[in-house]
């Protein structure tokens, strides 16, 4: 397939600066997003996309080489993956995910600023898949993922102790460095001192001079009854350390629930299909019925029981997520009528003398769609 032009995908024009590039993407990476476009193919094709532009043209050395060379100009590092570019957000904004979030779910409140002042971590996402019974009645899962945290060796200062701080070399303190892209420059976040504008004299070996350093982090993370695929459960603090002394951002688990063989859930009632004899519809009758709960329970059929009808066991459901302990949806029973497809030879003979008992209609009235 003909990969469009990384300008044309985010719909900016050629001159466009950092700030608009930025500005278009984060747009068309919220309207796409797969949290907001479940199942829809057409809109994670779009995210992965505007997500591969974006990757180049943020970036002047890479935007320079597509400019001047077209694709050929950025495929030479071999294929890239953006299958899960969405975890990596913290990279792509340099630390902003807490702001893609704030866009997402209506936080609002919650801006992330880079250079200088406090700023809020990243927050990140962990996606996990459970089993249906265990959506309906809860679980334990264990994670982990690496994140960022303070510096042990420097508490997160940067500095070795008792360092202080001198103008940052290579922005003199503007915080900002400019490069020179073809025709029009560009002002970047200062690489050095991460547009603070001062770095630490002595800068600490361990983190050289960040305050900062990954760790793998493992949580037991308590998934609660009733969730579904979509559901997320929130973890405050655990995302990475925030800088200049600012707060740490969110984990968020998604959970991703798996189907199951004989049962159907739509939201808190589940469905499942259970066969009946013709006989057992005509004349009515007991049968059992497995809930999701593992237990037998008693359903009395009704003579006269159609194909299709539906039977309820109330509250045998899935529990409601903030609900009193024992409300739960109910269970739905469908029935479906099997037509015997062997029939022994006795059992035609009595069906031949059902027959004529019943009598057979031979030209049958259809029935009315209204009913
Ligand atoms: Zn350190
Ligand atoms: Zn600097």
């Amino acid at each position: 397939m003909a990969k469009r032009d990384y300008y044309e995908v985010l719909g900016v024009p050629k001159g466009a600066t950092q700030d608009e590039i930025k500005k278009a993407y984060r747009k068309l990476a919220i309207e796409n997003h797969p949290d907001k476009n479940q199942g829809d193919k057409a809109a994670e094709e779009r995210f992965k996309e505007a997500s591969e532009a974006y990757e180049i043209l943020s970036d002047a050395q890479k935007r320079q080489a597509y400019d001047q060379f077209g694709f050929a100009g950025v495929d030479s590092g071999g294929p890239q993956d953006f299958s899960n570019v969405y975890r990596d957000f913290s990279d792509l904004f340099g630390g902003g995910l807490g702001d893609i979030f704030g866009s997402f779910f209506g936080g609002g409140g919650r801006t992330t600023q880079r250079s200088r002042g406090p700023a809020v971590g990243a927050s990140l996402r962990y996606d996990v898949e459970i089993d249906f019974k265990e959506a309906i009645f809860g679980t334990k899962v264990d994670i982990s993922y690496s994140h960022q945290v303070h510096c042990s060796t420097c508490k997160g200062s940067g500095g070795k102790e008792g360092a202080g701080k001198k103008l940052c070399p290579t922005c003199n303190g503007a915080g900002q460095v400019r490069h020179n892209s073809g025709f029009f420059s560009i002002a970047q976040t200062c690489p050095t001192c991460g547009g603070e504008g001062h770095v630490m004299e002595n800068p600490c070996p361990e983190c050289h001079g960040t305050g900062l350093m990954r760790k793998q982090q493992k949580l037991k993370v308590t998934i609660p009854a009733g969730v579904d695929t979509g559901n997320r459960v929130s973890i405050s603090g655990m995302g990475d350390a925030g800088a200049n002394g600012g707060p740490p951002g969110d984990l968020f688990v998604y959970v991703n629930v798996r189907p199951h063989a004989y049962f159907e859930r739509s939201g808190h009632d589940l469905y499942t299909q259970i066969p009946l004899s013709i006989t057992q519809a005509a004349l009515g009758g007991e049968i059992e019925v497995m809930t999701i709960d593992d237990v037998l329970v008693k359903v009395t059929i009704p003579s006269g029981t159609q194909n299709g009808k539906v039977l309820r066991l109330r509250n045998k459901g899935v529990p409601k997520l903030r609900g009193a302990l024992d409300q739960r949806g109910d269970h739905y029973i469908k029935i479906v009528v099997e037509t015997p497809r062997k029939l022994s030879r006795e059992a035609k003979k009595i069906m031949g003398e059902l027959a004529k008992a019943l009598g057979e209609n031979k030209r049958p009235t259809p029935i009315p769609f209204d009913d």
